[in-house]
């Protein structure tokens, strides 16, 4: 078995979700009192999101490099970085360490086509639904059709990511307002709908809607195993 690498702590409310997954999967596919061989690093998020907040992006590159290097001398086989957002300095991490990068969209996007999905709704930060790093992605390497909601909601749904899923609280209003949104995406014709945040499973799961969902949290982490596995 591989050992996997986690950069993990942002935040690190989805990082325990990562790891519980993680080794779940390695019980149901291995047995007995198998479980994950595990090289984690978990940073500050507060340092994180002020640099976020302030678009130092490139500063921010420069934490989760050493960190992602820290994991790599720690004996990881590959790197999964746990979180969406951050995959915006995902090339600036690649290029410090030289074990491969298990890249989030990339692993989304081969799970929803292999549901036979090509139009999805994508929901997470503002960053992740605004930015070109990631929803560019989405559409010319894996040619799928992306939409996001409107301003105003972007405004809401990140909000209730920083202010309340990244602090552990789970709101009924929270939920309702997200299943609002992707009920208006699915109108505006999402087959599925991306949680293209690692918190967002916190909140929403397939029990509360009928639209398929893709929690990139869960995605990730089969995926690291199938790759810790083979
Ligand atoms: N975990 C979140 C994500 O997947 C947001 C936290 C962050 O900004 O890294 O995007």
């Amino acid at each position: 078995m591989k050992v996997i690498g986690l950069l993990g702590g942002m935040s690190w409310e989805s990082t325990a979700l990562y790891y519980r997954w993680i080794n779940e999967e390695v019980k149901k596919r291995l047995g007995a009192l198998h479980s994950a061989r595990i090289a984690m690093v978990s940073v500050d998020f507060h340092e994180i999101e002020m640099l976020q907040r302030a678009g130092q992006w490139d500063r921010a590159g420069e934490v989760l490099a050493q960190a992602a290097q820290q994991v790599e001398a720690a004996g990881a086989d590959f790197l999964l970085i746990c979180t969406n957002t951050m995959h915006k300095v995902a090339p600036q991490i690649e290029n410090s360490i030289s074990i491969p990068l298990l890249h989030l969209a990339d692993a989304t996007a081969a799970h929803v086509k292999q549901n036979n999905i090509k139009t999805v709704g994508l929901l997470g930060t503002r960053f992740t639904m605004e930015q070109a790093f990631y929803k560019d992605r989405l559409i010319e390497r894996h040619g799928l059709n992306v939409i996001v909601p409107c301003e105003k909601d972007r405004q809401r749904v990140h909000k209730i990511i920083f202010e309340e899923l990244c602090l552990g609280i789970v709101k009924e209003a929270s939920r309702r307002e997200y299943l609002r949104i992707m009920a208006q995406m699915q109108e505006q014709g999402a087959e599925g709908i991306i949680e293209g945040c690692t918190e967002i499973v916190m909140l929403v799961q397939q029990t509360h809607t009928n639209t398929p969902l893709f929690d990139t949290t869960e995605i990730h982490a089969k995926q690291a195993v199938t790759l810790a596995l083979n």
